[in-house]
């Protein structure tokens, strides 16, 4: 998943990425609210961490900006101690949590995935696909008790398609949100499809992987039916 981060705070920014980035999120930033406007219209994000105390931008104009850009990202309204009145204002407005500073990475973390399996309806973190499970908050995937050995990417891959199971997505699509929003000529749709082939081989290993179909001309999607 990606990640945009809008804060101006450089060393709080930098905080978040490597924190983030650990957790195999992929990180963009923008220090101010020309650069995070400009970021939206453009690229898709699945997070947005929004900082409303910025240098050049009404926090909550921004926050109008961004949900008229984007209805598929999610987000985290982060808000300087004692703006009560912000905080309310952009959840009515319809971010999805927000965090007061200064606040933990872990609370961060953990919010994040409350906001993941509610966007997906799910009530664990742990999803039985087609007889592996997949623990989403410690990224990892089991068949029975043996853990299957992913690579980072390829359990992005794989989480990505089932969180979006039985919707068709395309390489465009699957390249953004787990290798990063890249410039048109750098994009080069068989570098996806080499690490779904590996994924399938690695999961055929234990079980079947059909379920992972191939859309011609399309992408690729998760039947699970
Ligand atoms: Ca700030």
């Amino acid at each position: 998943m990606n990640v945009l981060i809008i804060e101006d705070e450089i060393a709080l920014s930098k905080e978040l990425e490597v924190f983030l980035k650990k957790e195999g999120y992929v990180c963009e930033l923008a220090r101010t609210g020309k650069e995070a406007s400009e970021k939206i219209y453009v690229n898709s994000y699945d997070f947005i961490l929004l900082d409303l105390g910025l240098p050049d931008y009404d926090g909550l104009e921004l926050l109008k900006e961004v949900f008229k850009a984007t209805k598929e990202a999610s987000v985290i309204i982060l808000t300087a101690r004692g703006t009560v009145d912000d905080k309310v204002k952009g959840l009515n407005m319809g971010a999805d949590d927000y965090l007061a500073k200064p606040f933990s990475l872990l609370e961060l973390q953990s919010r994040m995935h409350a906001i993941i399996r509610r966007k997906h309806g799910l009530k664990k973190s742990i999803l039985p696909i087609k007889g592996f499970n997949i623990d989403i908050d410690n990224r990892t995937v089991a068949w029975k008790e043996e853990q299957v050995n992913l690579t980072k990417k390829e359990f992005d891959l794989l989480h990505y398609l089932v969180l979006h199971k039985n919707r068709v997505l395309t390489r465009l699509q699957l390249t953004e949100h787990i290798w990063g929003n890249l410039m048109d000529d750098d994009f080069d749709s068989n570098y996806i499809d080499v690490h779904i082939k590996n994924l399938r081989k690695k999961l055929s290993a234990y079980e079947e992987s059909d379920w992972i179909e191939t859309v011609r001309g399309l992408g690729y999607r998760a039947n699970i039916g």
